[in-house]
């Protein structure tokens, strides 16, 4: 990662460069600030930095061995200790069991935090911990010779979550450090850290991004348009990581309902030309979205019978969903619910067992043009 990917953070950049170019690197720095501002890949950047073997002047090269090595995970100087859920039966005891999660995680988007990251794993509500199975590890890593006769680099990514055992073993580590080894620490929590390790690292404080720069971000990384970004970055209160979550839901939410609409209005017109581009249009999604898109249907029919019965608050629904219901739900009834509960609800199966997606949605189409019309 070079610092140039990174959104905002001025200041600390030319901190991190400037330590470099008089030489001042302390051998532990605490990144320290809130969630989803892009900490972790700081470290990473100037980790990429520190070792590049042509550094430019504010940034590494990206294209040296060592930068090269460095974004592909296989620098054999740059070592990554980060929380996992301990599982005997997977043989999961620490941070390098679970390297290539890692590795995928942040080749796939490299701003995330601790809640993504148990998504990824798909561990949430699970107890994430940095154990003291991990000292070993980080010792005997620590005890090789440094590759790149420059540093030996340990990122550990929220070491608030090392348990006593571990942290203990971790500030004999930062009073003695072995030569020529640098240690990056990213916490989001400072006050859950043992103040004797505070009190041996430098702090490195990273503050939450402005508005404009999660915005340009949005529009440029996520695709939306620039009056959407604007306001997504307002809510997320300088979490870059919390507005990208909500710029992905948002447009596949908004996607999948235009795809809903558009298939009930043809079902009900029946004209089998547009019947045939519908299903065609379904047919060439990703299995993924064709299931999200299934589960989205039967979460409007179910939305629809609240309000037509049950006069329910349809707290899940968004503003362009509601106005459609107001319309439609009329449509669903109990002379149809059934049914369509049912044909969804089977193509979701189908699909999930590589179903022939183009038979699928031409057949679940020309049964919609009768459902529909049996709630009219
Ligand atoms: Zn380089």
């Amino acid at each position: 990662m070079r610092f140039k990917e990174i959104p905002g953070h001025e200041k600390t950049k030319s901190h991190l460069i400037n330590e470099v170019k008089k030489n001042r690197v302390s051998h532990a720095q605490m990144f320290i600030g809130p969630s989803g501002v892009g900490k972790l890949p700081l470290a990473m950047a100037f980790s990429q930095f520190l070792l590049c073997e042509n550094p430019k002047r504010g940034d590494s090269c990206g294209e040296c061995q060592s930068c090269k090595q460095a974004a592909g995970f296989n620098h054999p100087d740059i070592h990554y200790v980060f929380p996992i859920v301990k599982s005997a039966k997977d043989k999961v005891s620490i941070s390098d069991d679970r390297k290539k999660e890692w590795i995928e995680k942040i080749q796939k988007d490299p701003f995330f935090d601790l809640h993504g990251w148990l998504h990824h794993l798909d561990e949430l509500g699970k107890n994430p911990q940095i154990g003291v199975d991990e000292s070993k590890s980080i010792n005997q890593k620590l005890a090789l010779k440094a590759y790149s006769n420059k540093y030996k680099i340990m990122i550990i990514w929220l070491p608030e979550l090392m348990n006593n055992q571990a942290a203990n073993k971790l500030l004999k580590l930062l009073e003695e450090p072995p030569e020529k080894t640098l240690f990056l620490l990213v916490s989001d929590q400072q006050d859950k850290l043992l103040p004797t390790i505070i009190s041996r690292t430098q702090f490195l404080k990273v503050n939450a991004l402005d508005t404009e720069t999660i915005e340009k971000y949005l529009v440029k990384h996520n695709r939306i348009e620039a009056d959407v970004a604007h306001s997504i970055a307002g809510l997320s209160q300088g979490n870059l990581v919390e507005a990208i979550q909500f710029a992905q839901g948002n447009k596949e939410a908004h996607v999948l309902f235009e795809l809903f609409v558009r298939l009930m209005r043809t079902a009900y017109a029946a004209n089998a030309l547009d019947l045939i581009s519908i299903s065609e249009e379904l047919a060439m999604l990703d299995r993924e979205t064709q299931r999200s898109f299934l589960k989205y249907g039967m979460h409007i029919f179910r939305e629809s019978i609240i309000l037509n019965y049950l006069k329910g608050d349809l707290i899940n629904l968004r503003n362009e969903e509601r106005s459609f219901l107001d319309k439609f739900a009329r449509f669903i009834n109990n002379k149809n619910i059934y049914e369509l509960m049912d044909e969804f609800n089977t193509a979701h199966y189908q699909i999930g067992r590589n179903a022939n997606a183009k038979i699928l949605f031409t057949d679940l189409t020309i049964k919609l043009t009768k459902l529909v019309k049996k709630g009219v």
